[in-house]
């Protein structure tokens, strides 16, 4: 979307992990576009699929976890068991995942969401298309 200048731009300073910045500079060599646009095409993209949260309606998704500390994840999931209708536990290389099956009251599924990414678990929700 070029060209699009609303209200112009703001500039602050943010620190990256050494090797997630690396990527980014290599990314962005390889694509040819520099390193803000990139930043800011991960943050819109990051935005717009968490926004949905913000609006309160009937969401549903799924969760997908993994967890420094599975025993921290099964109480969270428990505390959210309302809006959860099925967990999957699985095994990737080296790792666990799980797979929250989640429908139910977007408030709840931020707050769910939040408390996972507290206790360490790396997170992505992907809602579903609406029916
Ligand atoms: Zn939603
Ligand atoms: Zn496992």
């Amino acid at each position: 979307m070029p060209g699009r200048r609303r209200g112009g731009r703001k500039r602050f300073g943010v620190s990256l992990p050494e090797d997630l910045a690396d990527r980014l500079t290599i990314l962005s060599e390889k694509l040819g576009v520099d390193r803000s646009r990139l930043v800011e095409e991960a943050v819109r993209a990051y935005l717009e699929d968490y926004n949905h949260l913000q609006l309160p309606h009937k969401c549903r998704g799924i969760l997908i976890i993994r967890c420094p500390d599975w025993g921290e994840a099964r109480r969270i999931s428990e505390e959210h068991r309302r809006i959860i209708s099925n967990i999957v536990h699985e095994h990737s290389g080296d790792y666990c995942y799980e797979a929250l099956f989640i429908e139910g009251d977007s408030t709840q599924v931020s707050s769910l969401y939040s408390s996972i990414l507290k206790a360490g678990c790396k997170a992505r929700y992907i809602p579903l298309p609406p029916p």
